[in-house]
């Protein structure tokens, strides 16, 4: 089991090994935005115009109060721009690193839409990497001591982290129950280290459990405690178990070898990333080096598992989606940045059978043409007939989505409530579920969505946690 302080970060060539030459693969793993320096950044937020109506404010989930930091950016005053913007986001760094900019933020800038507004996410990940630095980020000290109550976190994904740190900050004993070796959810095992260095998410974990942060980590759940343990040991409980059931796809061959889920495939690239031995990427199942890689599906987790598979080395790497690009779930950044790296990008095209002998070899497609709107206004694709072809494939990964587990049944608490989606539902007022005492936050309330919006949600939910254990003492001495 990993602990705190002892992961060890490898170089991308041994995170990466590739038969291609180094000299051709160098800049391959640079961060997407690079590293920004002082005056670049300066230079960026200058071209704020300080607009006085905010869109990028107000479609930033976080309500970060952006015009302001860029000002103080402007101006070279880091560290105050510092503390402006870690005032309403709990890892700012990290968001500037992996929000989908383009939809948020920055594609609301009046100055430019598209790839030229100011680079908002660069700068706050510039701000804050440049507060870790110079020791601006600090320790976490609790304003109080409540530690007589107790919180019990399932779950240490972005939701989880959140809402520890601001429950530790009140004075609470935090408590973060984990199934996996370490920290972070999706930040560590699903978000490829490329976009988001291992290291910075460490960096969080760490400063969560300097600070008093109990962490469980190898503790399921479901396996080694039901939810009516861990309400017995804890005053209030959140869940924030994301959500894991992964889409999957029948037909014929679909059983074939070298199918292999998304999740499955980029947990491989991160553990081989923070030096772990993986021996499904060393006999090559989990491994696109070499290999003709044909990914399925259009939304983050299939562009992170092309751009994985380039970095791999793979001899090719096409993504079939059934939908055209502008209809294409990723972000728009992300398709550009994976047809740079030379990744293919097959639209209008849905997978129906898989051929090969025991190994896949081909997947066997139809073209799809867009129908009329569903109930969601989302055109609904349908088949062309008789266009189907054969797209050679040696890796086949499948990137469909992901849906909740079945909590009621694996928490052995059939009374919790949740719904026709499986997500478990929340009062939207008091961000507590039909259970007294246990609340919710994050993909497992939202279904699948984005690292901001879990920071946003378990925010709001650690302040009413706080509320309800506040009137637990107010009644007890009532
Ligand atoms: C491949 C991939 C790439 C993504 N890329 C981006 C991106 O670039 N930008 C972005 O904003 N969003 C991205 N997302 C979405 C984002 O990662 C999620 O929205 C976010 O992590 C949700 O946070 P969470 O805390 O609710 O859940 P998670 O991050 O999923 O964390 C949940 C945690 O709960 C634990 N857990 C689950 N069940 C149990 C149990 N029974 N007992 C104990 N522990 C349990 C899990 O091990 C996990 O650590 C991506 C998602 C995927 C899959
Ligand atoms: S949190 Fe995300 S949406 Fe908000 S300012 Fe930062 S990068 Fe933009």
């Amino acid at each position: 089991m990993a602990k705190s302080g002892m992961l060890r970060f490898v170089s991308v060539d041994q995170a990466y090994p590739s038969k291609r030459p180094a000299e051709e693969r160098r800049g391959d793993f640079l961060e997407i935005y690079g590293d920004y320096i002082a005056e670049k950044a300066a230079e960026q937020a200058s071209r704020c115009s300080q607009c006085g109506v905010p869109f990028c404010q107000v479609h930033c989930p976080l309500h970060n109060n952006i015009p302001d930091w860029l000002k103080l950016t402007a101006e070279g005053r880091l560290e105050e721009a510092y503390e402006v913007s870690s005032a309403t986001s709990s890892m700012p760094e990290i968001c500037g690193r992996i929000c989908p900019q383009d939809r948020l933020c920055e594609g609301n800038c009046v100055i430019e839409k598209g790839f030229s507004s100011v680079t908002i996410g660069a700068v706050e990940k510039f701000i804050t990497d440049t507060a870790w630095k110079e020791g601006w980020v600090r320790p976490l000290r609790p304003v109080a001591d409540r530690s007589a109550q107790s919180v019990g976190i399932i779950g240490s994904g972005p939701a989880g982290l959140t809402a520890a740190e601001q429950l530790r900050l009140k004075g609470y004993e935090v408590h973060v129950y984990d199934r996996h070796d370490r920290p972070g959810g999706l930040l560590m095992y699903g978000i490829p280290g490329f976009k988001l260095e291992k290291a910075v998410v460490e960096r969080r974990t760490r400063r969560l459990a300097e600070g008093g942060v109990v962490f469980h980590t190898g503790f399921e759940v479901g396996r080694d405690a039901t939810l009516a343990d861990l309400r017995e040991r804890h005053d209030a409980v959140l869940i924030a178990t994301g959500v894991y059931k992964a889409r999957d796809i029948r037909g014929p061959g679909a059983g074939l070898a070298g199918i292999v889920p998304a999740l499955e495939y980029l947990i491989a690239a991160n553990r081989l990333s923070l030096g772990d031995a993986v021996p499904e990427y060393e006999n090559g199942t989990l491994n696109a080096a070499g290999k003709h890689v044909v990914v399925l599906g259009g939304g983050d987790t299939a562009m992170d598992c092309v751009r994985t598979a380039v970095r791999q080395g793979a001899k090719s790497v096409k993504c079939l989606y059934r939908r055209d690009r502008e209809n294409m779930p990723g972000s728009a950044r992300e398709v550009k940045n994976a047809e740079e790296e030379g990744v293919e990008f097959v639209w209008l095209t849905a997978p129906e059978a898989f051929h090969g002998k025991g190994r896949v070899e081909a997947v066997q497609a139809h073209r799809m043409r867009l129908g009329m709107a569903d109930v969601t206004g989302r055109r609904v694709p349908e088949p062309e007939p008789e266009s189907a072809h054969q797209v050679e494939a040696d890796l086949v990964i499948k990137a469909l989505g992901f849906e909740p587990e079945d909590l009621p049944i694996l928490f052995n608490a059939p009374e919790l409530g949740v719904t026709r989606w499986g997500t478990v539902r929340v009062d939207p007022q008091t961000q507590m579920t039909n259970l007294e005492g246990v609340f919710a936050a994050g993909d497992i309330v939202r279904g699948a969505s984005l690292v901001v919006w879990a920071i946003r949600d378990a925010r709001e939910a650690a302040q009413a946690m706080h509320k309800y254990l506040a009137a637990q003492v107010a009644a007890k001495a009532a």
